[in-house]
């Protein structure tokens, strides 16, 4: 649907500004409000989540009526005060990801370190791709003694360290990567596929469309929309497809929840006392097509064996069949889990801070972030809203961030882009 600037009626983008600043508004405040909107896109996946869990916080939906309101408000709208509201939407997302982390640990347990394998089991098959685990515990709970083992796609792989998933034996292992791998690993799966959030790739191919289910907000045409977590539809498709083969494969390990982790910390912080973790890194985001992204995958392959990485959402499937080995038993790859786990990553630095008595800035910490959708915007501006300055971001700094705007993000919280794996490794390392 076109859209036109609600000042000069021009095409605009999504948010009903041209941002050719014609009519006199601020092309930064145009830059700030489309930040804004994006944000919001993301803090509603995870509160979405979250109410599906029976979980919510009043002060999300007063948030959303307030900022989406503000972005209606043009000319001469202050840059200062939608600076602030931006910033206020990063903390807004930061108790969202709260309240999404309290409604997944009290309903599906707490994470425990899993090993995943990525091979196939001899039998029938549904892949199950998305962020919504209640959706996936449905399937599980309906699928049981029929047969049929399920598996994990794209951000569902941290499914496998929850207790009330992982308990049932037919959750059979992970298959496949990134969502922009689906078009390839979907026409190869030969049972059904569930997709349950964003992150569907468009036209599906014919080859796998008639075993394409979608449910919530996602639908694609041609797929079986499943609604009230029915899904006879989709167990019927699994017995009447091909059965897969036994199939070896890799091992992956997710399950790192803060929890778990914290619960080694005083190893983690004799290993960095003794000097054998002398640095920590988090690498993680969303996965995307664009060239460039082979960034993140030279970065953790050229990071020292001293160091420890900490990695989150779908932009891990880059390196997490790498083989990192330990420092002393502690992994040096640690998954903490999907994108909104960006919580649990904070939850650690700000331990560690405290252990320290630094703050979460001074610590031997590096982040590199991917971005592509609007959860990745989320998670950035409630890491700004902490306070986290130099994280570098990739593969491209956002198109709509204007010049003066950006020149306020790097005095201010010192963003960077990425550069080359080698150059941006030996600043960080100086750090
Ligand atoms: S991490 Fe980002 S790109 Fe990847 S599946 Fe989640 S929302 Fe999509």
């Amino acid at each position: 649907m076109t859209m036109f600037c609600n000042q000069c009626e021009q095409t605009s983008g999504g948010t009903g500004c041209c941002s050719t600043g014609v009519c006199g508004k601020n092309a930064d405040v145009a830059s700030l409000q489309d930040t804004l909107i994006y944000a919001l896109k993301g803090v509603a996946a995870y509160d979405y989540h979250a109410r599906r869990l029976g979980y919510a916080d009043p002060e999300v939906a007063e948030f959303y009526s307030r900022a989406l309101f503000s972005t209606l408000t043009n000319v001469d709208f202050d840059l200062q005060s939608q600076l602030k509201l931006v910033l206020e939407c990063g903390r807004i997302n930061f108790k969202v990801m709260e309240v999404l982390d309290k409604a997944n640990t009290e309903h599906f347990g707490l994470p425990v370190p899993t090993p995943v394998p990525t091979g196939t089991k001899k039998g029938h098959g549904i892949l199950v791709t998305g962020h919504d685990f209640l959706d996936l515990q449905e399937i599980l709970k309906q699928t049981e003694g029929k047969g049929i083992n399920v598996y994990t796609h794209g951000e569902m792989l941290p499914a496998h360290g929850y207790p009330q998933l992982k308990k049932f034996k037919h959750l059979a292992g992970n298959y496949g990567g990134a969502w922009q791998n689906q078009k390839k690993e979907f026409a190869t799966f030969p049972g059904p596929i569930v997709v349950t959030t964003n992150c569907v790739q468009v036209p599906p191919k014919n080859s796998y469309l008639d075993r394409l289910y979608t449910t919530g907000p996602v639908e694609v045409p041609g797929a079986v929309h499943v609604t009230g977590e029915d899904f006879k539809q989709v167990i019927a498709k699994a017995l009447a497809t091909p059965e897969l083969t036994e199939k070896p494969g890799k091992t992956l390990t997710t399950g790192f929840h803060h929890t778990a982790i914290l619960s080694i910390a005083d190893k983690i912080v004799d290993a960095v006392k003794k000097g054998q973790i002398k640095h920590f890194f988090l690498i993680g985001g969303c996965d995307g097509a664009k060239p460039g992204r082979n960034y993140f995958t030279e970065l953790a392959l050229m990071i020292p064996k001293d160091c420890v990485i900490l990695t989150l959402a779908c932009g891990k499937y880059r390196f997490n069949d790498k083989e990192f080995g330990d420092i002393n038993g502690i992994p040096r790859l640690i998954d903490v889990g999907q994108c909104n786990n960006a919580y649990s990553a904070v939850k650690v630095a700000v331990a560690l801070a405290e252990v320290f008595k630094c703050s979460v800035n001074e610590l031997p910490l590096s982040l590199v972030l991917s971005w592509y959708e609007q959860k990745a915007v989320a998670i950035l501006l409630s890491l700004l809203y902490l306070g986290v300055k130099g994280i570098r971001l990739g593969p491209s700094l956002p198109a709509w961030i204007t010049p003066n705007v950006l020149k306020v993000l790097q005095d201010t919280y010192d963003l960077k882009a990425i550069t080359t794996p080698e150059a941006d490794l030996v600043a960080m390392l100086g750090k």
